[in-house]
C-alpha cells in the first residue's frame, strides 16, 4: 500500500504549532500541497512553512475561526489561489481552565463562549463552506480533531469536554449527510499530547500522574496523532466514515 497525496490540496486549521504542525509536515512529506491557518502567531507559522518538504506548494493564512466572515473571506482566497480543497483537517482548538469554584459568573460565560465558538461553532462554519465546495467537486475528506475529554469528562475544563462531545456529534451527523456526495468524515480523539496546549499541565505536579494514566507511562506525540489523521484521509478507507479513533495509550477504554 502506497501513501501518496500528490496533487491533493490539504487545508489544516491551526497548522502553525502542535498537532496541526505535525500534520502539515507529514502531508508535505507525502507530496501534498499544504494550506494551513494560524490565529495570531505569525512567527510560528513562518517557521512551520520553512520546515515543510518542498515537493508541493504550501501557504499559510491568518484566520480566527471564531469569526464567520473571516472564515468566508479566507476560504474564498484559498479557492482563488488553489482552485480546490480535497482534504480538510479541523484541528485548531483551545483548552481554557474554568473551575466552577475559581471563576466568577462573567468569566464562566466568557470561557464557555470562547471555547464553543472555537472548538465547535467555528468548525461547523468551516465544514459548511468546505462541504458545499466538496459537493460541487464530487468528493472530499474531512477529519476533525476531538479529545478523550468528550468521553471521560473534563472537571476543570467543562466547556472543552462539551465542545468536543458536540464535535463528535457534528462529525457523525455530517458523515451520514455527506456520504452520498462521496465525502467522508472522521474523528480522532487524543488523550494528552506533547504540545504547547498541554505543556503547562504536563510540567506541573499532575504531569507524572497524567503519564501514568496510560500503561505506556507517557502521553502521545503530535506525530502519532498526525498519522491517525492521515489514515482517515487515505483512499481506500472510505468505509471508516463516521468513526472515532481513540489515541490515548489505553488510558481510557470505551467499548
Ligand atoms: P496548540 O499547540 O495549542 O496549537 C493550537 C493551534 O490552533 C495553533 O496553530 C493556533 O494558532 C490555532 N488556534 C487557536 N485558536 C484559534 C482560533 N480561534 N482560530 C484559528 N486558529 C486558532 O494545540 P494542540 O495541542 O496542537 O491541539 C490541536 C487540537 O488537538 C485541538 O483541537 C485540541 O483540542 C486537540 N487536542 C489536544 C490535546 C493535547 O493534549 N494537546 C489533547 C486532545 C485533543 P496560533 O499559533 O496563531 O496561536
Amino acid at each position: 500500500m502506497q501513501i501518496n497525496f500528490s496533487k491533493k490540496n490539504v487545508l489544516i486549521t491551526g497548522g502553525s504549532r502542535g498537532i496541526g504542525k505535525a500534520c502539515a509536515k507529514l502531508y508535505a512529506s507525502l507530496n501534498a500541497n499544504v494550506i494551513f491557518t494560524y490565529k495570531s502567531n505569525k512567527h510560528a507559522a513562518q517557521i512551520t512553512l520553512e520546515e515543510l518538504d518542498k515537493k508541493g506548494r504550501h501557504k499559510s493564512y491568518q484566520l480566527d475561526i471564531t469569526k464567520p466572515r473571516e472564515i468566508e473571506r479566507v476560504f474564498e482566497d484559498i479557492i482563488l489561489d488553489y482552485g480546490r480543497v480535497d482534504i480538510l483537517i479541523n484541528n485548531a482548538g483551545i483548552f481554557v481552565e474554568h473551575k466552577i469554584t475559581d471563576v466568577d459568573y462573567i468569566q464562566w460565560q466568557k470561557c464557555w463562549n470562547e471555547t464553543i465558538m472555537t472548538n465547535l461553532t467555528g468548525v461547523s462554519n468551516l465544514c459548511y463552506l468546505v462541504s458545499r465546495h466538496m459537493i460541487q467537486n464530487e468528493g472530499g475528506k474531512i477529519i476533525n480533531v476531538s479529545s478523550r475529554g468528550a468521553f471521560r469528562g473534563e472537571p476543570n475544563h467543562p466547556a472543552y469536554g462539551a465542545s468536543k462531545a458536540g464535535l463528535n456529534a457534528l462529525s457523525q451527523s455530517l458523515a451520514q449527510f455527506l456520504a452520498p456526495f462521496n465525502i467522508t468524515v472522521g474523528v480522532v480523539a487524543p488523550g494528552f499530547v506533547e504540545t504547547d496546549m498541554a505543556s503547562e499541565i504536563l510540567k506541573s505536579e499532575a504531569g507524572n500522574q497524567i503519564k501514568k494514566q496510560s500503561p505506556l507511562n507517557r502521553v502521545a506525540t503530535a506525530d502519532e496523532v498526525a498519522r491517525a489523521i492521515v489514515l482517515f484521509s487515505m483512499k481506500g478507507l472510505e468505509y471508516m466514515t463516521g468513526g472515532i479513533i481513540d489515541i490515548n495509550g489505553a488510558s481510557y477504554l470505551r467499548t
